[in-house]
Protein backbone atom coordinates (compact mmCIF):
# COMPACT_ATOMS: atom_id res chain seq x y z
CA UNK A 1 0.00 0.00 0.00
CA UNK A 2 1.00 3.33 -1.28
CA UNK A 3 2.07 5.91 2.53
CA UNK A 4 -0.26 8.33 1.33
CA UNK A 5 -2.86 6.10 0.61
CA UNK A 6 -2.48 4.48 4.30
CA UNK A 7 -2.60 8.01 5.75
CA UNK A 8 -5.83 8.80 3.77
CA UNK A 9 -7.83 5.60 5.15
CA UNK A 10 -6.39 6.59 9.08
CA UNK A 11 -8.22 10.08 7.84
CA UNK A 12 -11.12 8.48 6.78
CA UNK A 13 -11.90 5.84 9.08
CA UNK A 14 -11.27 7.99 12.41
CA UNK A 15 -12.92 11.03 10.56
CA UNK A 16 -16.25 9.12 9.50
CA UNK A 17 -16.51 7.82 12.91
CA UNK A 18 -15.48 10.91 14.87
CA UNK A 19 -18.28 12.63 12.73
CA UNK A 20 -20.67 9.67 13.03
CA UNK A 21 -20.08 9.59 17.22
CA UNK A 22 -20.42 13.32 17.07
CA UNK A 23 -23.71 13.19 15.31
CA UNK A 24 -25.27 10.78 17.48
CA UNK A 25 -24.47 12.36 20.28
CA UNK A 26 -26.54 15.14 20.11
CA UNK A 27 -29.47 13.27 18.99
CA UNK A 28 -29.31 10.47 21.29
CA UNK A 29 -29.97 10.81 25.14
CA UNK A 30 -26.77 9.12 26.43
CA UNK A 31 -23.36 11.43 26.41
CA UNK A 32 -21.09 7.90 26.24
CA UNK A 33 -20.77 8.78 22.53
CA UNK A 34 -19.18 12.58 23.13
CA UNK A 35 -15.88 11.63 24.93
CA UNK A 36 -15.57 8.52 22.81
CA UNK A 37 -15.97 10.98 19.75
CA UNK A 38 -13.19 13.20 21.29
CA UNK A 39 -10.91 10.05 21.44
CA UNK A 40 -11.44 8.74 17.74
CA UNK A 41 -10.12 12.49 16.63
CA UNK A 42 -7.16 12.31 19.06
CA UNK A 43 -6.87 8.33 18.10
CA UNK A 44 -7.07 10.13 14.46
CA UNK A 45 -4.53 12.55 15.00
CA UNK A 46 -2.30 10.20 16.77
CA UNK A 47 -1.86 8.24 13.80
CA UNK A 48 -1.66 11.16 11.20
CA UNK A 49 1.45 12.66 13.39
CA UNK A 50 3.20 9.14 13.26
CA UNK A 51 2.79 8.66 10.01
CA UNK A 52 3.45 11.93 8.71
CA UNK A 53 7.22 12.00 9.03
CA UNK A 54 7.16 10.73 5.96
CA UNK A 55 5.50 13.09 4.21
CA UNK A 56 6.84 16.06 6.46
CA UNK A 57 10.77 14.68 6.76
CA UNK A 58 10.08 15.67 10.57
CA UNK A 59 10.47 12.55 11.94
CA UNK A 60 10.91 13.23 15.95
CA UNK A 61 7.95 15.69 16.31
CA UNK A 62 5.45 13.35 14.44
CA UNK A 63 6.37 10.47 16.82
CA UNK A 64 6.54 12.49 19.77
CA UNK A 65 2.66 14.55 18.79
CA UNK A 66 1.50 10.76 18.15
CA UNK A 67 2.43 9.58 21.19
CA UNK A 68 0.43 12.90 22.72
CA UNK A 69 -2.84 12.11 20.99
CA UNK A 70 -2.55 8.63 21.56
CA UNK A 71 -2.30 9.08 25.29
CA UNK A 72 -5.17 11.67 25.02
CA UNK A 73 -7.26 9.35 23.56
CA UNK A 74 -6.89 6.36 25.89
CA UNK A 75 -7.06 8.96 28.46
CA UNK A 76 -10.16 10.35 27.33
CA UNK A 77 -11.75 6.55 26.50
CA UNK A 78 -11.05 5.30 29.99
CA UNK A 79 -12.36 8.68 31.43
CA UNK A 80 -15.40 8.63 29.82
CA UNK A 81 -16.59 5.39 30.27
CA UNK A 82 -16.25 5.51 34.12
CA UNK A 83 -17.70 8.70 34.57
CA UNK A 84 -20.57 7.84 32.52
CA UNK A 85 -22.28 5.30 35.05
CA UNK A 86 -21.80 8.21 37.44
CA UNK A 87 -19.04 6.24 39.33
CA UNK A 88 -16.94 8.79 41.52
CA UNK A 89 -13.66 8.35 39.49
CA UNK A 90 -10.46 10.07 40.75
CA UNK A 91 -7.17 9.54 38.42
CA UNK A 92 -4.52 8.97 40.96
CA UNK A 93 -1.39 10.61 40.30
CA UNK A 94 0.74 7.97 39.35
CA UNK A 95 -0.75 7.74 36.15
CA UNK A 96 -0.42 11.08 35.60
CA UNK A 97 3.63 10.64 36.47
CA UNK A 98 3.58 7.82 34.03
CA UNK A 99 2.50 9.54 31.24
CA UNK A 100 4.60 12.94 31.81
CA UNK A 101 7.69 10.53 32.38
CA UNK A 102 6.71 8.75 28.96
CA UNK A 103 6.48 11.77 27.26
CA UNK A 104 9.23 13.46 28.45
CA UNK A 105 11.75 9.85 27.54
CA UNK A 106 9.89 9.97 24.39
CA UNK A 107 10.78 13.71 23.69
CA UNK A 108 14.15 13.47 25.60
CA UNK A 109 15.66 10.37 23.56
CA UNK A 110 13.83 11.76 20.15
CA UNK A 111 14.48 15.22 19.59
CA UNK A 112 17.42 16.17 22.85
CA UNK A 113 19.62 13.50 22.83
CA UNK A 114 18.38 10.92 20.13
CA UNK A 115 18.94 7.33 20.82
CA UNK A 116 16.67 4.66 19.72
CA UNK A 117 17.28 2.26 22.06
CA UNK A 118 17.03 4.16 24.97
CA UNK A 119 13.55 5.57 23.47
CA UNK A 120 12.75 1.86 23.25
CA UNK A 121 13.91 0.19 26.81
CA UNK A 122 11.80 3.79 27.95
CA UNK A 123 8.20 3.16 25.99
CA UNK A 124 8.43 -0.57 26.76
CA UNK A 125 9.01 -0.30 30.64
CA UNK A 126 6.55 2.70 30.92
CA UNK A 127 3.85 1.34 29.32
CA UNK A 128 3.93 -1.78 30.38
CA UNK A 129 3.69 -0.58 33.78
CA UNK A 130 0.98 1.31 32.75
CA UNK A 131 -1.33 -1.38 31.31
CA UNK A 132 -1.17 -3.32 34.14
CA UNK A 133 -1.20 -1.03 37.01
CA UNK A 134 -4.34 0.87 35.05
CA UNK A 135 -5.74 -2.95 34.25
CA UNK A 136 -5.66 -3.36 38.22
CA UNK A 137 -7.05 0.18 38.89
CA UNK A 138 -9.79 -0.04 36.26
CA UNK A 139 -10.69 -3.77 38.01
CA UNK A 140 -12.03 -1.86 41.41
CA UNK A 141 -14.59 -0.54 39.22
CA UNK A 142 -15.29 -3.86 37.53
CA UNK A 143 -18.53 -4.73 40.11
CA UNK A 144 -20.30 -1.53 38.95
CA UNK A 145 -20.28 -1.76 35.59
CA UNK A 146 -21.76 -4.01 32.80
CA UNK A 147 -20.22 -7.28 31.35
CA UNK A 148 -19.94 -5.76 27.36
CA UNK A 149 -17.92 -2.55 29.14
CA UNK A 150 -15.40 -4.92 31.40
CA UNK A 151 -14.69 -7.10 28.15
CA UNK A 152 -14.55 -4.27 25.79
CA UNK A 153 -11.73 -2.78 28.47
CA UNK A 154 -9.75 -5.99 28.48
CA UNK A 155 -9.77 -6.67 24.60
CA UNK A 156 -8.65 -2.94 24.15
CA UNK A 157 -5.72 -3.24 27.00
CA UNK A 158 -4.82 -6.39 25.86
CA UNK A 159 -4.74 -4.75 21.99
CA UNK A 160 -3.16 -1.76 23.03
CA UNK A 161 -0.60 -3.33 25.24
CA UNK A 162 0.87 -5.65 22.52
CA UNK A 163 0.66 -2.85 19.93
CA UNK A 164 3.21 -0.66 22.57
CA UNK A 165 5.14 -3.36 22.84
CA UNK A 166 5.59 -4.65 19.23
CA UNK A 167 6.68 -0.70 18.15
CA UNK A 168 9.09 -0.41 21.00
CA UNK A 169 10.61 -3.30 20.50
CA UNK A 170 10.85 -2.69 17.01
CA UNK A 171 12.36 0.95 17.41
CA UNK A 172 14.63 -0.75 19.19
CA UNK A 173 15.63 -3.39 16.84
CA UNK A 174 15.97 -1.08 13.69
CA UNK A 175 16.34 2.90 13.56
CA UNK A 176 13.06 4.14 14.00
CA UNK A 177 12.85 5.43 10.22
CA UNK A 178 13.13 2.40 9.01
CA UNK A 179 10.27 1.41 11.18
CA UNK A 180 7.76 4.81 10.38
CA UNK A 181 8.77 3.94 6.89
CA UNK A 182 8.03 0.23 6.71
CA UNK A 183 5.06 -0.69 5.30
CA UNK A 184 4.06 -3.92 7.25
CA UNK A 185 4.24 -1.59 10.74
CA UNK A 186 1.67 0.96 9.15
CA UNK A 187 -0.36 -1.39 8.44
CA UNK A 188 -0.38 -2.93 11.51
CA UNK A 189 -1.00 0.16 13.38
CA UNK A 190 -3.98 0.88 11.52
CA UNK A 191 -5.50 -2.47 12.15
CA UNK A 192 -4.85 -1.86 15.90
CA UNK A 193 -6.53 1.85 15.52
CA UNK A 194 -9.47 0.54 13.34
CA UNK A 195 -9.74 -2.01 15.87
CA UNK A 196 -9.45 0.12 19.35
CA UNK A 197 -12.35 2.36 17.25
CA UNK A 198 -14.89 -0.16 16.15
CA UNK A 199 -14.70 -2.06 19.69
CA UNK A 200 -15.48 1.45 22.33
CA UNK A 201 -18.10 2.34 19.12
CA UNK A 202 -20.12 -0.52 19.23
CA UNK A 203 -20.01 -1.07 22.84
CA UNK A 204 -21.26 2.64 23.14
CA UNK A 205 -24.19 2.20 20.82
CA UNK A 206 -24.43 -1.41 22.42
CA UNK A 207 -24.93 -0.12 25.94
CA UNK A 208 -26.76 2.79 25.11
CA UNK A 209 -29.60 1.06 23.38
CA UNK A 210 -29.46 -1.99 25.79
CA UNK A 211 -30.81 0.67 28.33
CA UNK A 212 -27.80 -0.93 30.81
CA UNK A 213 -25.98 2.70 31.24
CA UNK A 214 -29.25 4.11 32.94
CA UNK A 215 -30.08 1.64 35.25
CA UNK A 216 -26.23 0.71 36.05
CA UNK A 217 -26.22 4.61 36.84
CA UNK A 218 -29.46 4.67 38.76
CA UNK A 219 -28.20 1.59 40.71
CA UNK A 220 -25.10 2.95 42.06
CA UNK A 221 -26.64 6.09 43.19
CA UNK A 222 -29.12 3.88 45.37
CA UNK A 223 -25.94 1.94 46.26
CA UNK A 224 -23.84 5.26 47.20
CA UNK A 225 -27.23 5.96 49.06
CA UNK A 226 -27.57 3.07 50.83
CA UNK A 227 -23.91 3.23 51.75
CA UNK A 228 -24.00 6.25 53.58
CA UNK A 229 -27.64 6.54 54.61
CA UNK A 230 -30.61 4.86 57.22
CA UNK A 231 -33.19 3.17 55.13
CA UNK A 232 -35.90 4.17 57.47
CA UNK A 233 -35.08 7.95 58.30
CA UNK A 234 -32.98 8.85 55.25
CA UNK A 235 -30.70 10.04 57.95
CA UNK A 236 -26.96 9.09 57.33
CA UNK A 237 -25.48 6.22 58.99
CA UNK A 238 -22.48 5.56 61.23
CA UNK A 239 -20.53 4.64 57.75
CA UNK A 240 -21.55 8.12 57.01
CA UNK A 241 -19.76 9.54 59.89
CA UNK A 242 -16.96 7.13 60.09
CA UNK A 243 -16.14 8.28 56.47
CA UNK A 244 -16.63 12.31 57.20
CA UNK A 245 -15.14 12.21 60.81
CA UNK A 246 -10.93 12.40 60.35
CA UNK A 247 -11.78 15.31 57.45
CA UNK A 248 -13.98 16.89 60.06
CA UNK A 249 -11.50 16.54 62.92
CA UNK A 250 -8.70 17.90 60.47
CA UNK A 251 -10.66 20.67 59.25
CA UNK A 252 -12.11 22.04 62.90
CA UNK A 253 -8.22 21.82 64.07
CA UNK A 254 -7.25 23.92 61.14
CA UNK A 255 -9.65 26.49 61.70
CA UNK A 256 -9.05 25.71 65.93
CA UNK A 257 -12.72 25.44 66.15
CA UNK A 258 -14.66 23.20 68.72
CA UNK A 259 -16.85 20.20 67.57
CA UNK A 260 -19.53 18.75 69.90
CA UNK A 261 -21.21 15.59 70.08
CA UNK A 262 -24.98 15.24 70.77
CA UNK A 263 -26.28 11.79 71.57
CA UNK A 264 -29.88 11.32 72.41
CA UNK A 265 -31.68 7.93 72.95
CA UNK A 266 -35.39 8.05 73.57
CA UNK A 267 -36.16 6.70 77.20
CA UNK A 268 -38.03 3.98 77.40
CA UNK A 269 -38.88 3.05 74.03
CA UNK A 270 -39.09 -0.65 74.45
CA UNK A 271 -42.43 -0.26 76.38
CA UNK A 272 -43.36 2.06 73.27
CA UNK A 273 -43.14 -0.89 70.88
CA UNK A 274 -44.32 -3.15 73.04
CA UNK A 275 -47.42 -1.53 73.71
CA UNK A 276 -48.04 -0.21 70.10
CA UNK A 277 -45.88 -2.46 67.94
CA UNK A 278 -42.71 -1.91 66.18
CA UNK A 279 -44.35 -0.35 62.63
CA UNK A 280 -45.42 2.42 65.70
CA UNK A 281 -42.19 2.56 66.70
CA UNK A 282 -41.14 3.11 63.24
CA UNK A 283 -43.29 5.49 63.08
CA UNK A 284 -42.12 7.78 65.69
CA UNK A 285 -38.20 7.46 64.62
CA UNK A 286 -38.96 8.83 61.11
CA UNK A 287 -41.20 11.62 62.78
CA UNK A 288 -38.54 12.07 65.56
CA UNK A 289 -35.79 12.23 62.59
CA UNK A 290 -37.81 15.10 61.07
CA UNK A 291 -37.69 16.84 64.19
CA UNK A 292 -33.87 16.66 64.28
CA UNK A 293 -33.68 17.26 60.99
CA UNK A 294 -35.50 20.61 60.95
CA UNK A 295 -33.89 22.11 64.29
CA UNK A 296 -30.47 21.74 63.61
CA UNK A 297 -27.82 24.71 61.89
CA UNK A 298 -26.88 23.94 57.85
CA UNK A 299 -23.16 23.18 59.76
CA UNK A 300 -24.65 20.28 61.91
CA UNK A 301 -24.68 16.72 61.20
CA UNK A 302 -27.11 14.60 62.09
CA UNK A 303 -26.88 10.70 61.95
CA UNK A 304 -29.13 7.57 63.14
CA UNK A 305 -26.51 5.91 65.58
CA UNK A 306 -28.44 2.65 65.98
CA UNK A 307 -32.03 1.91 66.95
CA UNK A 308 -33.57 4.86 68.77
CA UNK A 309 -30.27 6.50 69.32
CA UNK A 310 -29.45 9.78 66.95
CA UNK A 311 -26.16 11.68 66.75
CA UNK A 312 -25.52 15.26 66.29
CA UNK A 313 -22.47 16.32 64.97
CA UNK A 314 -22.50 20.61 65.94
CA UNK A 315 -19.75 21.44 64.17
CA UNK A 316 -17.95 24.55 65.53
CA UNK A 317 -20.00 24.54 68.30
CA UNK A 318 -18.47 24.60 72.09
CA UNK A 319 -20.03 22.44 74.87
CA UNK A 320 -22.01 25.37 76.03
CA UNK A 321 -23.37 25.83 72.71
CA UNK A 322 -24.22 22.18 71.66
CA UNK A 323 -26.12 22.38 75.35
CA UNK A 324 -28.59 25.01 74.12
CA UNK A 325 -28.73 22.88 71.05
CA UNK A 326 -29.98 20.14 73.16
CA UNK A 327 -32.24 21.68 75.21
CA UNK A 328 -33.92 22.83 72.34
CA UNK A 329 -34.58 19.55 70.79
CA UNK A 330 -34.99 18.09 74.36
CA UNK A 331 -38.07 20.26 75.06
CA UNK A 332 -39.09 19.96 71.67
CA UNK A 333 -39.22 16.47 71.69
CA UNK A 334 -41.30 16.27 75.17
CA UNK A 335 -43.90 18.82 74.05
CA UNK A 336 -44.37 17.31 70.60
CA UNK A 337 -47.92 14.84 70.45
CA UNK A 338 -46.51 11.98 69.05
CA UNK A 339 -49.15 9.62 66.56
CA UNK A 340 -51.13 7.35 68.70
CA UNK A 341 -47.95 7.60 71.73
CA UNK A 342 -48.74 10.83 72.91
CA UNK A 343 -45.39 12.28 74.83
CA UNK A 344 -42.29 10.88 74.88
CA UNK A 345 -38.71 12.31 75.98
CA UNK A 346 -35.31 11.43 75.34
CA UNK A 347 -32.05 11.81 77.30
CA UNK A 348 -28.99 13.57 75.96
CA UNK A 349 -25.36 13.25 76.32
CA UNK A 350 -22.56 15.76 75.36
CA UNK A 351 -19.08 15.79 74.75
CA UNK A 352 -16.76 18.32 73.19
CA UNK A 353 -13.48 17.52 70.83
CA UNK A 354 -11.67 20.86 71.71
CA UNK A 355 -9.13 21.26 69.08
CA UNK A 356 -6.66 21.24 71.50
CA UNK A 357 -7.49 18.06 73.30
CA UNK A 358 -7.53 13.78 72.32
CA UNK A 359 -10.22 13.28 69.84
CA UNK A 360 -10.48 9.61 69.55
CA UNK A 361 -12.37 9.01 72.71
CA UNK A 362 -15.28 11.14 72.07
CA UNK A 363 -17.71 7.99 72.14
CA UNK A 364 -16.85 6.76 75.39
CA UNK A 365 -17.46 10.59 76.78
CA UNK A 366 -20.72 11.23 74.94
CA UNK A 367 -21.42 7.01 76.10
CA UNK A 368 -20.55 7.85 79.83
CA UNK A 369 -22.67 11.24 79.80
CA UNK A 370 -26.03 10.00 78.23
CA UNK A 371 -25.54 6.76 80.68
CA UNK A 372 -25.65 9.42 82.97
CA UNK A 373 -28.37 11.24 82.13
CA UNK A 374 -30.39 7.83 82.22
CA UNK A 375 -29.33 7.24 85.68
CA UNK A 376 -29.74 10.35 87.03
CA UNK A 377 -33.86 10.33 85.83
CA UNK A 378 -33.74 10.43 82.14
CA UNK A 379 -35.03 13.48 79.65
CA UNK A 380 -32.52 15.34 81.06
CA UNK A 381 -28.96 16.79 79.01
CA UNK A 382 -25.65 15.67 80.64
CA UNK A 383 -22.50 17.21 79.48
CA UNK A 384 -18.86 15.26 79.30
CA UNK A 385 -16.09 17.33 81.74
CA UNK A 386 -12.33 16.74 81.61
CA UNK A 387 -12.07 17.55 85.03
CA UNK A 388 -15.26 16.60 87.32
CA UNK A 389 -16.29 14.33 84.71
CA UNK A 390 -19.51 14.80 84.53
CA UNK A 391 -21.36 18.62 85.77
CA UNK A 392 -24.47 20.05 84.59
CA UNK A 393 -24.60 21.78 81.36
CA UNK A 394 -24.11 25.47 81.04
CA UNK A 395 -25.65 27.14 78.38
CA UNK A 396 -24.62 29.85 76.43
CA UNK A 397 -27.55 32.09 75.97
CA UNK A 398 -26.09 34.09 72.89
CA UNK A 399 -25.74 30.74 70.95
P1 LIG B 1 -33.96 3.57 78.04
O1 LIG B 1 -33.20 3.91 76.79
O2 LIG B 1 -34.74 4.71 78.54
O3 LIG B 1 -33.09 2.98 79.06
O4 LIG B 1 -35.04 2.47 77.67
P2 LIG B 1 -35.28 1.78 76.30
O5 LIG B 1 -36.50 0.97 76.41
O6 LIG B 1 -35.28 2.76 75.20
O7 LIG B 1 -34.03 0.83 76.28
P3 LIG B 1 -33.09 0.35 75.14
O8 LIG B 1 -32.30 1.50 74.61
O9 LIG B 1 -32.32 -0.78 75.68
O10 LIG B 1 -34.08 -0.21 74.06
C1 LIG B 1 -34.09 0.18 72.76
C2 LIG B 1 -35.36 -0.29 72.13
O11 LIG B 1 -35.56 0.39 70.92
C3 LIG B 1 -35.32 -1.73 71.75
C4 LIG B 1 -36.18 -1.85 70.56
O12 LIG B 1 -37.44 -2.32 70.88
C5 LIG B 1 -36.31 -0.42 70.07
N1 LIG B 1 -35.82 -0.23 68.71
C6 LIG B 1 -34.54 -0.25 68.29
N2 LIG B 1 -34.48 -0.08 66.95
C7 LIG B 1 -35.76 0.05 66.52
C8 LIG B 1 -36.36 0.24 65.22
O13 LIG B 1 -35.70 0.34 64.20
N3 LIG B 1 -37.72 0.32 65.17
C9 LIG B 1 -38.48 0.21 66.30
N4 LIG B 1 -39.79 0.28 66.17
N5 LIG B 1 -37.94 0.01 67.51
C10 LIG B 1 -36.61 -0.07 67.63
MG1 LIG C 1 -30.85 2.65 73.21
MG1 LIG D 1 -33.70 4.04 74.82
Amino acid sequence: MEKQTIIIAYLTGGGALFLTSMLLSFYRVGRVLRPYAYSFAYLTLSVVFSVSPIIYKDLDTGIFLGDLFLVLSVVLIYCGTISYFEITFSWPKRFWIYTVFSLASTFYYGVIQYNTYARGVFLVGITVILFIDFYKYLRTFFNEIPVVMKNAFRVSILFSLTFYVAKAILLMAFDSGIVTNTNFMMVFAFLVFMFNLILWFSTGIILEDSGQIHEMAEKNRQLKSMAERDPLTGLYNRNKLEQRLPNILAIAERLKTPISFIILDLDHFKTVNDRYGHAVGDRILIHLANILRRNVRESDMVFRWGGEEFLVLAIGAPMSGATVLAEHLRTMIESENFDIVGHITASFGIAETSYMGPKDNWFERVDAALYKAKETGRNRVVCWDETVQFQHCEALSDY
